[in-house]
């Protein structure tokens, strides 16, 4: 670089924007009135001092009542599926331009809705890492990307391509994961309630296999994800060292009954406790596997956030009618409405969501150097967490996005 390009480059630099706020949450503790200064898409300070904003910054003042928080981080999405009541047939089915749109108006939906980053937990052609390519990061979240679920042949959600049996063909999906650009790898270590033949009660591998894909995501530096419902295979899963666990329901034959000597494990161990909440209301109901279970999953639901777990949340956005792209708020009221506090409810959603996905300290938190991903409230969450549905901005990435 020449002296003059530096010159240039170091001016550019020090145009840089202050958003100022009655309170913020840094992504740990409600600070009170500060500032969040911006530069080049990442925080540069938050302040708390009252100080006076550098006089080439340009300043905008949300009001003593508005709260900024950091940009929120949906832990377990699909953005490939519409949410309708043909999800599957869609994402199976639909050539990969439609299926596309949809990860696309997926994106952006959520983006609106104050969720800056997402971790899509199975796509199909890893489509979500084309959409990534494709969309500049300010018009959609950061997305961390799984591509589709390994998966036993015939298994849960074997329809979006990721079937794969025996030591050498798991460590070539691992590897395949890596290649393409994925963050992270879904494992199917139990079956589910979308795929015909598919039983959630039962594990799809064996602990050697659900081992060996763990150390070699880990190995290739990608976190692991397992899908679970019944006890056994959670205990598998555990037992295999995944980063996160989703779903975690302790499904049974007709309801649903929580092991505490497995929880006990899952707090000791902290692992990170991928909870499947939310629901938009006026929607139609669950599939009947779930609906017929719904009372005893909420009992061990409460039970898990009462533990002390680690609790992140994740919608499972897209996979039906309720759980549209905009379901996120819903999932942080269903928590509070479980139990949960409200401080500790927006911490699962930003801090510990972050380090859960493997973005510790660039996502989830506004402090120096973390990305400017920041949500702008008209009111008070921690007073009622509803009040991530009031967004008056959303800036990603120091761009502030529009729609709202
Ligand atoms: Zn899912």
């Amino acid at each position: 670089m020449t002296r003059r390009e530096l010159s240039k480059d170091t001016v550019m630099q020090s145009a840089f924007q202050v958003l100022k706020a009655g309170q913020i949450f840094d992504g740990v503790q409600a600070r009170g009135p500060g500032m969040v200064m911006i530069e080049n898409g990442l925080i540069r300070d938050v302040d708390f001092t009252g100080a006076v904003p550098p006089e080439n910054a340009t300043v905008t003042d949300f009001g003593p009542a508005a709260w900024l928080l950091p940009g929120l981080v949906d832990a377990h999405v699909h953005l490939c599926w519409d949410a309708s009541t043909d999800a599957v047939a869609h994402v199976t089915n639909d050539d990969p331009g439609a299926v596309l749109d949809t990860a696309r108006t997926a994106a952006v939906t959520a983006l609106r809705t104050g969720v800056t980053t997402v971790r899509d937990l199975g796509d199909r052609d890893y489509l979500a890492l084309t959409l990534r390519d494709q969309v500049p990061p300010t018009q959609r979240p950061e997305i961390v990307a799984a591509g589709p679920p390994i998966t036993t042949r015939g298994g849960h959600c074997h329809f979006l391509g990721g079937e794969a049996e025996g030591a050498e063909a798991l460590l070539a999906a691992v590897r395949e994961r890596t290649e393409r650009g994925c963050d992270v790898v879904k494992v199917m270590a139990g079956g589910g309630n979308m795929t015909p033949g598919s039983n959630p009660l039962h594990q799809q591998y064996g602990p050697a296999d659900l081992r060996l894909i763990v150390e070699e995501a880990h190995r290739l530096r990608l976190t692991a994800a397992a899908h679970v419902h019944a006890a056994d295979a959670i205990g598998d899963v555990i037992d295999a060292g995944f980063d996160t666990i989703e779903h975690f329901t302790f499904m049974t034959l007709d309801s649903a009954g929580l092991r505490d000597d497995l929880l006990d494990r899952v707090v000791k161990q902290r692992i990170f406790v991928s909870l499947t909440a939310g629901m938009v209301p006026g929607t139609p109901p669950p599939p009947p596997a779930i609906a017929a279970r719904i009372d005893a999953m909420i009992d061990v639901a409460t039970k898990v956030i009462a533990s002390g777990a680690r609790i992140v949340v994740g919608t499972d956005a897209g996979i039906e009618p309720s759980k549209p792209h905009h379901v996120f708020p819903y999932a942080l009221v269903q928590l509070a409405g479980l139990g949960m506090p409200t401080l500790d409810v927006l911490r699962s959603a930003t801090t510990e969501a972050a380090e859960a996905v493997g973005l510790a300290g660039r996502k989830g938190v506004l402090r120096p150097a973390a990305d400017a991903d920041v949500l702008v409230l008209d009111s008070s969450p921690v007073a009622d967490v509803s009040a991530v549905a009031d967004i008056r901005a959303v800036y990603r990435a120091g761009h502030r996005v529009p729609g709202n």
